[in-house]
Order: structure tokens, then C-alpha cells, then sequence
């Protein structure tokens, strides 16, 4: 395990330029004044616009940047596209790839598998998504459909590298609209299917997990995971400052 907890923050499309500025400051401001140790790495994913300001905001600051997505080639004729040499020079050391969201509008396990090694080229930590649908979880497809997922993101990654696998099942996502959530003993049980899906010459990532974490239920989850992915509950600088205290 590489930190003692990771809290990631997961913006989506949902603040404004100066929403994203304020929120971060804020939140900068409380971690500093409100000492919760060095050893938690919190990371934030705003939206690729807002990263190059937020980079000089949080310059110094305990709270790293993450991008919520990013393109495979290195350059070219790819339009509307961001590569991973562009989110390193604009200073993000984490990317998400293959979150449920993008996977839903059409990312397959193979191009997940190459963003995830676009991202290591560039000496940043990919935060992989994986968990199963509903429709899957009730064919009883979990097993197989994460370690599917699992095997092709990892199928790049060299030994060495290190990575972060985020067991997120898509039904418990605050805005999956199932209106269910996972009991946290529930999703520790997938830690172990997880690790074994994991090629054996890997051995440098850590495991959290995502969906509808708060700051109220955020202990169960890090008992077992290494932290937590966060979406809703990242959004408001003081209830996420709540959340990374009580992780
Ligand atoms: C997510 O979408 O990755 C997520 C964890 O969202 P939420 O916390 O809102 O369930």
C-alpha cells in the first residue's frame, strides 16, 4: 500500500469554472487548518478545463490532481481529444479510466487497456475503474465481468508501475438511479476476486472503492479498502473536508 488512505474526488460535469476554483480553495484552506496527518492522499478530478488553474491554486498544497479521462495516442487528428503527455505538462499526477459513465457511452475493456498505459508513459497513476451492471450482478456475472475488466486494463501495465484498481458496482453509484447501495462487507468480498485477477508479475497498486460513499458511511468502506472514490459527496468543500477526516 502506497499511502494510508486514498480519497479521490470525482467532479463529473458538475462545477463551473469559478465553482471548481472556489471549492478547491476552500477545501485547501480546511485541510490546512485542520490537520488530518500526511500520510492521506487526496486527489481531485475537476473538469479538463478547470485542471491548468487548479494546478497553480493547489500548488504546495496536500491535494493532488487527477483528470476524469484521457486519450490513448500520443498526438495527432484526434479532435475534442486530450492526450496523457497534455494532462502531465498541466500538471495532473492521476487519471481516471474506464469509469462506468465512459464505458456507457461505448469505451471498450481494450481502449481502457490503453489508456491505462498512456497514463503510466507519462509517470501518472491510473485510477481503473471496474464493477459489474445490475442486469450482470443479477445473472450472477460479477465474477467473470470484473475480471475481465481487470485483466484487459492491467494487459499493458509493466512490473513496477504502479496503479489504482477502483471496485465501483455501477448500480450502487448515487446516480445509477437503481436506488440501491452496497453494504461495505458486501463489496470487500470482490477485494479478493480482484487480486486475482491481477496478473502475478503486478504487484505495486492498491484497491478502493466507489458508489455512494459519504462521509457517514466512508470508515466502513476504508476498513477494507485502501480509499474511496467519490462523486456526489465531493462536490461541497466542507462535506467532502468531513468525509477525508473520517476516512
Ligand atoms: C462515481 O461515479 O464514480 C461515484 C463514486 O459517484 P457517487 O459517489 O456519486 O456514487
Amino acid at each position: 500500500m502506497k499511502y494510508e488512505k486514498i480519497i479521490i474526488a470525482n467532479w463529473k460535469m458538475n462545477l463551473g469554472f469559478n465553482q471548481s476554483i472556489d471549492t478547491a480553495k476552500e477545501l485547501h484552506l480546511l485541510l490546512e487548518k485542520n490537520d488530518i496527518g500526511d500520510k492521506k492522499q487526496v486527489v481531485i478530478c475537476p473538469s479538463f478545463l478547470s485542471i491548468y488553474d487548479l494546478s497553480k491554486v493547489l500548488s504546495g498544497s496536500m491535494i493532488a490532481l487527477g483528470a476524469q479521462d484521457v486519450f490513448y495516442e500520443a498526438k495527432g487528428a484526434f479532435t475534442g481529444e486530450v492526450s496523457s503527455e497534455n494532462l502531465h505538462q498541466a500538471g495532473c499526477q492521476f487519471v481516471i479510466v474506464g469509469h462506468s459513465e465512459r464505458r456507457a457511452m461505448g469505451e471498450t475493456d481494450e481502449e481502457v487497456g490503453k489508456k491505462t498505459r498512456a497514463v503510466l508513459q507519462y509517470d501518472m497513476t491510473p485510477i481503473v475503474c471496474v464493477g459489474e451492471k445490475l442486469d450482470q450482478r443479477k445473472k450472477a456475472q460479477t465474477e467473470e465481468v470484473i475480471s475481465n475488466q481487470v485483466k484487459k486494463a492491467l494487459s499493458e501495465v509493466e512490473p513496477g508501475q504502479y496503479f489504482i484498481l477502483a471496485y465501483e458496482p455501477v448500480w450502487a453509484i448515487s446516480t445509477s438511479g437503481s436506488g440501491q447501495t452496497i453494504t461495505a462487507s458486501e463489496a470487500a468480498k470482490q477485494i479478493e476476486l480482484i487480486k486475482n485477477a491481477i496478473p502475478n508479475h503486478l504487484r505495486d497498486f492498491d484497491i478502493i472503492y466507489g458508489g455512494s460513499v459519504n462521509a457517514s458511511t466512508v470508515k466502513d468502506f476504508t476498513k477494507n479498502f485502501a480509499g474511496v472514490l467519490v462523486g456526489s459527496a465531493s462536490l461541497e468543500a466542507k462535506g467532502f473536508f468531513e468525509l477525508i477526516k473520517n476516512s
